[in-house]
């Protein structure tokens, strides 16, 4: 689900696993043809990450059977932010089937279904409940979260965490998130209202969903992985990432030239923040422009500007700093580093909470 190779990665061990541990839901592509039946849609666009190809592949042939012309989009599919709704229009689509990801934000200018590919088998599930136990041995409640892919699970997890003495606690939809229990790298609303009640945390997906939540949360959160079979405390890693953070914050201070990114993707649009911080960054004399980018990519940049800020996907200043030669920072890292901010303030708000333009723009 994101804006860089990491994900990538993880989307072909994704495809592998899913071979000989998880089925697709069946009750899904039924939905999805009866959708493009009853809307009349004869041309859509079938937008997916190369992790689920075939998923992709039984979509298409489904709806090539019922009639319907299938485009498929060759650009990224990071996130339900990344809708190809340019694409679609510019080929001529009624509509766009998005696999992998749940709905993110309303897309006006074309329908989208949402193919959200819910796995079908819960013993990668099952087979990590005798870990589980071992790690979370003294805590008596937990928070428990999901990638979307994972939630038709969720009830019987909780059950099965119950059953090992563990309280339970799951999150009613907010913020990006539509489903209870869902988490997203960049969204924990249904999670981080709970730290103050529970002992920790408990994230069902990659050590990528897992962090951010580690990096703004006071208890302790484990990344469950069923592909993996890994559970992986995160405290030491949300540490270190921070520690890294401050460290381009410093290196931030000494740029004069500022591209301040904003993305084209419709859920990572954020032109007024971008503004804004330009006119900030002025007014404490560095010069800054806004940079529209499809991609934000190190190649493209890295020789125009000292320094970027990036108000396109906080996973990107988070996870793939390393691809950039130059500090990629936050909106409110950059609060931090013109000296309106503090560095404590910024993680009591949240370093990577998503978007926080409504705190930064005050
Ligand atoms: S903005 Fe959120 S949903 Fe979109 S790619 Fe980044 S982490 Fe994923």
């Amino acid at each position: 689900m994101h804006p860089n190779t990491r994900v990538l990665i993880l989307d072909t061990d994704l495809k592998e696993d899913l071979h000989w541990h998880c089925g697709m839901v069946e009750g899904e592509l039924q939905r999805l043809t009866e959708w493009v039946r009853s809307n009349g849609y004869s041309r859509v666009l079938l937008q997916y990450p190369p992790g689920l190809r075939d998923a992709a592949s039984a979509i298409s042939l489904a709806l090539k059977g019922i009639g319907v012309e299938v485009i498929s989009s060759g650009s990224s599919c990071w996130g339900g932010c990344d809708v190809a709704s340019r694409e679609a229009l510019t080929a001529g689509c009624e509509a766009i089937v998005h696999v992998g990801h749940a709905k993110f934000i309303d897309v006006k200018d074309v329908p989208v279904f949402y193919y959200e590919a819910r796995y079908d088998n819960y013993g990668p599930l099952s087979e990590l409940l005798p870990k589980l136990r071992e790690h979370l041995t003294g805590k008596s409640r937990v928070s428990l979260g999901m990638t979307v892919q994972w939630l038709d699970f969720l009830e019987r997890f909780v059950n099965d965490l119950k059953l090992m003495g563990l309280e339970v606690l799951t999150g009613a939809p907010g913020g990006h998130l539509v489903h209870r229990g869902q988490v997203l790298g960049c969204d924990y609303a249904t999670m981080l209202p709970l730290d103050s009640v529970v002992d920790a945390h408990l994230v069902v997906g990659s050590v990528f969903h897992g962090l951010g939540l580690a990096l703004i949360a006071r208890k302790e959160v484990y990344a469950a992985d069923p592909h993996t079979q890994r559970i992986t405390p995160l405290s030491e890693a949300a540490r270190r990432t921070l520690m890294r953070r401050y460290a381009q914050i410093e290196r931030f201070k000494a740029a004069k030239r500022v591209g301040v990114v904003v993305s084209l993707k419709p859920g990572q649009r954020y032109l007024g923040l971008a503004r804004w911080l330009r006119e900030r960054l002025g007014a404490r004399g560095y010069d800054a422009e806004v940079v529209v980018v499809d991609e934000v990519r190190s190649e493209e940049l890295e020789g125009r500007y000292e320094a970027l800020v990036n108000t396109a996907c906080p996973r990107l200043s988070i996870e793939d700093q390393e691809r950039f030669r130059i500090p990629l920072l936050l909106p409110g890292e950059v609060l931090v580093a013109i000296g309106e901010l503090s560095w404590e303030e910024l993680l009591r708000r949240g370093l990577a909470s998503t978007y926080p333009q409504s705190w930064v723009m005050g």
